[in-house]
């Protein structure tokens, strides 16, 4: 539980960082919405109360009813709220954290596209076909096929939309169980959640979208077989019905719900989760109780990289920057690249399920992320590998002979041992030298709710529930059995958009 208010807090707190350091032209969104001060006060401390206060819809603007219901605000339903409010639509976002951004914020490694024009600038030849293949492939070849071609063909228009409402993602890296350049990152190689969230935050404020938060939606309502609002909870006390012509539910995953986690997969009891505490499944047993259906719900990808104290993802870009993994022997032991699936397995063959990510000076100023890791106490540092060597205990001549190997794989562009070809453009060779230990963790969903291309939800013969729309983390299927590193964020911005439109359209026509 202490745990759960420290998550929140650190979360509230990054959203105020991000909030201060988002005002491009001196006009922070914050300021902005001074006047939109929430009446909202959390216990926390005085700094988080200030958050809310600056950044959030105060509850006496609430309406009874509203075009559209969006629930929770990561950055599928903030992308869902910014398209519908696009075609004319009066939508709100519903909440039920103190902050938006969900695990959406958390999220590190870039979003992946194909055929994108920030790609063609910098010559990578990439395909949708491609990009459909490998995440077919990725996904042991379970993946919704319909939904993922129109992901990856709607791919590009996605990073181009990002671009045209201030979000540039033009800097380009490759994660697991990809052959080109594909995730894309921010223009300085950072993480991409927090710049993600604080952008569509910025947006959905700047355009006036009413975003309650502390706003837990406990049921969605209908009448005669038809969505008509959702109850709220407010401030855990006040309850309301909002009513609505159309509801999205955007309320991610249940990574952070081990009793559901454990109905489906008792073998991941006990593993740390990187999840945000609000990803608890709420919109898949709300829809559940409406008819709608659910796929691969056993399908919980486990994290290789995870920092173990703090529960802290450690991005794949470090990896896709140049990265290597060793054993507490000091050896390499996978094709550190690989899906997520194989490197958690081979990880879990190690005697203590853990190893170290290590790398140089070269990868630690291309993956911005390792700042973050550094400043959060995770980073071990050596001036020489037998210096870092002795730093994490393990064999420094052992170290030497793996990183020389390893050094030249990359010379070689050929890796012999493991069979690795990608994020081997340099050396690990510039010191000073640093290493991250991890094991594997609980990371994502990969199941949840059945919906159409056109994000409807469907109910087990197929059809669609009118007026109930679902994006992001919360529809399964999409990704099979196996999720790539960066196509959660493309799914959330791809399909919030749909939502978006497709709510829309479907509020208008009543
Ligand atoms: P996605 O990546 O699909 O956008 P996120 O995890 O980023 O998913 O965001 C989902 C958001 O939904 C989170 O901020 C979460 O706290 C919020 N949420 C979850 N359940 C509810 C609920 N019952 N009512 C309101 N918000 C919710």
């Amino acid at each position: 539980m202490r745990k759960n208010a420290a998550a929140t807090l650190i979360l509230v707190l990054s959203f105020m960082l991000i909030i201060a350091g988002c005002g491009g032209n001196g006009n922070t969104s914050a300021n902005q919405n001074q006047d939109n001060a929430t009446k909202a006060e959390k216990p926390e401390s005085e700094a988080v109360s200030g958050a809310s206060k600056a950044s959030y819809t105060p509850i006496d603007q609430l309406q009874d009813k509203y075009d559209i219901i969006i629930i929770g605000a990561g950055g599928a339903g903030m992308t869902a709220a910014l398209e519908a409010k696009a075609k004319g639509m009066n939508p709100v976002i519903f909440e039920k954290m103190p902050a938006a951004g969900g695990n959406t914020m958390k999220s590190s490694s870039g979003m992946n596209a194909s055929q994108t024009k920030f790609q063609k600038e910098q010559s990578i030849e990439d395909s949708n076909d491609l990009f459909f293949e490998e995440t077919l492939k990725g996904g042991h070849g379970t993946n919704d096929k319909e939904m993922l071609r129109y992901f990856v063909d709607n791919s590009a228009n996605a990073i181009d939309w990002l671009d045209s409402i201030g979000i540039r993602l033009n800097n380009l890296t490759i994660t697991g169980g990809m052959k080109e350049k594909r995730t894309h990152r921010p223009e300085d190689g950072s993480a991409v959640g927090q710049y993600l969230v604080s952008g569509l935050v910025k947006n959905v404020q700047s355009k006036g979208i009413p975003l309650f938060v502390n706003a837990k939606v406990t049921d969605i309502t209908e009448k005669d077989g038809k969505v008509n609002g959702v109850k709220v909870l407010f401030e855990e006390k006040d309850e309301k019905n909002i009513a609505a012509n159309a509801v999205v539910v955007t309320t991610g995953g249940y990574g952070a719900n081990m009793d559901m986690i454990s109905s489906v997969r008792p073998d991941l009891k006990g593993l740390v989760t990187t999840n945000q505490e609000g990803s608890t499944g709420d919109g898949i047993t709300m829809i559940e109780k409406l008819g709608g259906v659910t796929v691969d719900m056993d399908q919980i990808q486990v994290h290789p990289t995870v920092q173990q104290e703090k529960s802290y993802l450690i991005g794949e870009a470090v990896r896709g920057e140049g990265a290597i993994l060793v054993s507490k022997d000091g050896k390499r032991f996978t094709n550190e690249l690989d899906t997520r699936d194989n490197v958690t397995a081979a990880i879990n063959k190690l005697a203590d399920k853990a190893a170290y990510l290590v790398f140089d000076s070269g990868v630690k100023s291309r993956a911005k992320a390792i700042q973050q890791y550094e400043k959060m106490g995770f980073v071990i540092k050596g001036e020489t590998v037998e210096a870092l060597a002795k730093e994490m205990g393990v064999p420094a001549d052992q170290l030497k002979s793996t990183l020389d190997t390893w050094n030249g794989a990359v010379k070689d562009k050929k890796d012999a041992e493991f069979g690795r070809t990608t994020g081997m453009d340099n050396e690990l060779s510039a010191g000073p030298f640093y290493a991250i230990k991890i094991a594997p963790g609980i990371h994502y969903t990969m199941g949840g709710v059945k919906v159409n291309t056109n994000t409807e939800v469907v109910t087990k013969d197929g059809k669609s529930i009118p007026g109930l729309f679902a994006a992001g983390e919360v529809i399964g299927g999409l990704h099979g059995q196996n999720r790539i590193g960066g196509n959660s964020v493309a799914d959330i911005i791809i399909f919030g958009r749909q939502a978006g439109i497709k709510s829309a359209d479907f509020a208008k026509a009543q």
